[in-house]
């Protein structure tokens, strides 16, 4: 995994036919997961075939050929990113676009369940900064939620995350009638310990046997009632993803939602997906896809994999079109979050 890449030029810079200019790569490197989120998977999840699945040293390839072509921000998820076997040997080999100042950014969204055996290691990669996905802090609602999972674990793991120098923030799916009334002592939780939270609403994605209309909450109606508790100051910042912010006066902290039911922010996306069989998705919420995993195979030559991502950036949608009501039952996509990276 010694392959370096030069800073792209402007002419090399990925701009799709809508004038967004690609910067940010999602690599899902394992669709695996040690938890079984209800509104995510199936408790009985099939996952790829062991045999499908690329190799550390391919996705190194293929990350690092983005990074040539103008990537920026690189974000490692899943699946769950640290049960992939060897995981950070990618994540070290990774490392060096940012000693040679081609990225900006490393980083990973992450369950938080295996955090604590490898927080160190990921500031030593110079990852600064990792987004938790917590749901809730009741023990039994974790259960409930995540099917097989421990909190302890989490808390535990997000703490090593934090005594080792990294940035937590914190990102919670918000689900009707579960934790929605615990978002306020979650945001102050949160806030207390100096990271900031960000609430998302459950989007249609995998047949999973679950209502959809029974899990979602417009993140309208949350924000509503927060605002009767707490003032709510937004923020004109945005970190160049979905999130809108908004700064919480009484705890100092930052509280974001991402709306991609009830606001859709497709107009200043940034992004592609790469999953782990070496598809390029290039839009979480629409099926069209390109496969790289050929070109990678093909030649040892770069040149073909670059132009197979020119012809992908192409094809990339204006935008998603997700809907949660009772005339809409099937999924917008029948890939589950798990498969394309969250
Ligand atoms: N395992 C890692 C984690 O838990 O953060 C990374 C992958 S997980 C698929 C990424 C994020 O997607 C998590 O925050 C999860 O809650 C969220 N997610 C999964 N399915 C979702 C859905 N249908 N709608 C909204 N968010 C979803």
């Amino acid at each position: 995994m010694n392959g370096t890449s030069s800073p792209a030029s402007l002419s090399d810079a990925m701009t799709d036919p809508f004038g967004r200019t690609i910067s940010y790569l999602r690599v899902s490197v394992t669709d695996r997961c040690d938890l079984r989120c209800f509104y995510c998977m199936s408790e009985d999840m099939t996952f790829l075939p062991k045999d499908d699945l690329l190799t550390l040293e391919e996705l190194d390839r293929l990350c690092s050929a983005f990074i040539a072509k103008g990537v920026k921000k690189l974000r490692l998820t899943g699946g769950e990113p640290l049960v992939r076997r060897n995981v950070m040997s990618l994540v070290r080999s990774l490392s060096r676009h940012l000693d040679s100042g081609a990225l900006r950014e490393l980083t990973l969204t992450t369950n938080g369940s295996q955090l604590a055996r490898f927080a160190s290691e990921l500031r030593d990669c110079g990852v600064r900064r990792i987004n938790v996905s917590l749901d809730t802090l009741d023990p039994a609602k974790f259960k409930a939620i995540t099917r097989w999972g421990d909190l302890d674990k989490v808390l535990a793991g997000i703490e090593a995350a934090r005594s080792a120098g990294l940035a937590v923030k914190i990102n919670a799916v918000a689900l009707k009638n579960l934790n929605e009334e615990e978002i306020p002592a979650l945001m102050q939780w949160a806030h207390g310990k100096g990271m900031a939270l960000t609430l998302i609403e459950v989007m249609p994605m995998g047949d999973i046997g679950e209502g959809r209309i029974d899990q979602y909450v417009p993140l309208s109606l949350l924000r509503a009632r927060l605002a009767q508790q707490f003032t709510l100051t937004d923020l004109a910042e945005t970190t160049g993803g979905p999130a809108r912010y908004v700064r919480v006066e009484e705890t100092g902290g930052r509280l974001g939602f991402i709306t991609p039911l009830s606001h859709n922010f497709c107009e200043s996306c940034n992004r592609v997906r790469l999953t782990c069989t070496g598809m390029l998705y290039m839009c979480l919420g629409q099926d069209d896809s390109a496969d790289l995993r050929a070109p990678l195979r093909a030649s040892a030559d770069d040149a073909v994999i670059d132009a197979a991502i020119d012809e992908a950036i192409q094809r990339k949608p204006k935008g998603h079109d997700f809907i949660i009501d009772r005339r809409h039952k099937k999924p917008a996509v029948a890939r589950t979050m798990s498969l394309t990276g969250g």
